[in-house]
C-alpha cells in the first residue's frame, strides 16, 4: 500500500470546458429545369456518358419524392428512362436554338415564323419536341421519319448527337452520315457540321490523309513536242485483250479470239484502235499499216517490248534494208515512209 501523499503528480492539464463538436453534414444538389441556363451536355465529349449520368440523376430525384416502397431500385437502367431523358435533352436544345419558335408553338401563337421555316409545318408533339409536319402522314414510314425533329448544327447538343452516329456508323462519310441522320431529324446547316466533325476526328484524319508524294521528273520530249500541229506524231502502242468477237453472219457465228492493237498520241493523248484477229506480225503490220494510212505517218513509236512487236521491228529492219536497195527503192517507194520511223523499245 501506498500513502496518497506520494501518489504521482500527473502533468496534463484537464480543460474543463471542452468546444462543442459540431458535425458538418455536405449535400450536393442537381436541379435539371426547363430553362437553358444550365445545358446539362456543355461539360461532356460523348452523348451516351452524358444521358446514362442524367438519367440516374433523374432517377435519385424521382426516388427522392417518393416513399421506399414505390422507389425503382434495379442497378441498370430502363429503355424508357434513357428515351425520357434524351427526349427532354432534344427539348432543351431546340429552346436553346430556336427560342421564339418554341415559345411560339408552346403558347399556340399564330404569329408568322421565319421565311425558312414556313415550308416546315413545324408543330410541337406530347413530348415538347419541335417536329417538322412534312406530307408524308400517309405513308408507312416510322413516325420519327414521318415528323423528323428540328435541330440546329449550331448546337452543341447536335454536335454530340452527330460526332457519336459519325463513331457508331464507323466514321462513315458525309454523304452516308446525311441519309442516317435523315431519318430521325432535320438538322440545318448538317453538311458543315459533319466536316468539321470529320475534320477533327483523329481516326478520320488518320484514314484520309493525303500521303506524300514525290517531285516528278520532267517529262520526256516526244510528249510535249509541239513542232506538229497534227496528232500522232509521236504515237505510244500496246495490245489489249484478248476479246471475243462472234464471226461471220450465220445464225450460229463462230466466236473466235481477238486483240485490240491501241495507237496513243503521246502530245495530245488522243487513241486510235485497231482490230487484230491474232498477236503475230504479220496481223500487227497490217493494223500499223492502217493506222498510218489513216493518220498518217508517226515520227516515233514507243512500244514495250513484245515478241511481235520486237519481230515487227526486225521485219521493219529488213524492209529497211532491202528498200536501201536501188531494185526496190522505186517500186515501194510508198513503204520507204515507214522504216524511217524511230522505234522506241522499253527496257523489259
Ligand atoms: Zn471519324
Amino acid at each position: 500500500m501506498v500513502a496518497g501523499s506520494s501518489w504521482p503528480v500527473s502533468t496534463q492539464s484537464i480543460c474543463v470546458n471542452l468546444p462543442e463538436e459540431k458535425k458538418v453534414a455536405s449535400a450536393n444538389s442537381v436541379q435539371i429545369s426547363g430553362t437553358t441556363t444550365d445545358l446539362p451536355w456543355k461539360n461532356f465529349s460523348s452523348l451516351h456518358h452524358c444521358v446514362r449520368i442524367y438519367t440516374w440523376v433523374r432517377r435519385f430525384l424521382s426516388n427522392a419524392r417518393k416513399c421506399v416502397s414505390d422507389r425503382e431500385l434495379s442497378k441498370t437502367l430502363h429503355l424508357s428512362e434513357i428515351e425520357q431523358t434524351h427526349s427532354l435533352f432534344i427539348s432543351l436544345a431546340q429552346q436553346e436554338s430556336f427560342p421564339e419558335i418554341f415559345s411560339q408553338l408552346k403558347s399556340k401563337e399564330s404569329v408568322s415564323q421565319p421565311r425558312r421555316f414556313a415550308s416546315l409545318n413545324l408543330f410541337l408533339d406530347e413530348t415538347k419536341t419541335v417536329r417538322v409536319g412534312g406530307r408524308l402522314q400517309q405513308s408507312n414510314l416510322p413516325y420519327s421519319s414521318q415528323h423528323p425533329i428540328l435541330l440546329h448544327g449550331k448546337s452543341n447538343f447536335t454536335r454530340l448527337l452527330v460526332n457519336q452516329r459519325h463513331k457508331d456508323c464507323h466514321h462513315a462519310g458525309p454523304g452516308t452520315l446525311i441519309a442516317i441522320l435523315s431519318t430521325d431529324f432535320y438538322i440545318i446547316s448538317l453538311r458543315r457540321l459533319i466536316k468539321s466533325i470529320s475534320y477533327q476526328c483523329v481516326t478520320c484524319r488518320r484514314s484520309y490523309s493525303k500521303t506524300l508524294h514525290q517531285l516528278m521528273g520532267h517529262l520526256p520530249s516526244d510528249r510535249v513536242d509541239n513542232s506538229s500541229p497534227f496528232p500522232f506524231q509521236r504515237v505510244g502502242l500496246d495490245f489489249a485483250g484478248p476479246f471475243l468477237i462472234r464471226q461471220g453472219h450465220t445464225r450460229r457465228p463462230v466466236k473466235v479470239k481477238s486483240y485490240i492493237c491501241l495507237f496513243v498520241c503521246l502530245r495530245t493523248r488522243a487513241i486510235h484502235l485497231e482490230l487484230c484477229l491474232d498477236l503475230t506480225t504479220e496481223t500487227f503490220l497490217a493494223a500499223l499499216s492502217r493506222f498510218t494510212d489513216r493518220r498518217g505517218l508517226p515520227s516515233s513509236i514507243h512500244s514495250d517490248n513484245g515478241k511481235n512487236l520486237v519481230g515487227a521491228a526486225r521485219e521493219l529492219t529488213e524492209c529497211y534494208a532491202l528498200l536501201q536497195s536501188n531494185n526496190f527503192k522505186q517500186a515501194i517507194s510508198h513503204l520507204a515512209t515507214i522504216q524511217r520511223i524511230e522505234w522506241h523499245f522499253s527496257p523489259a
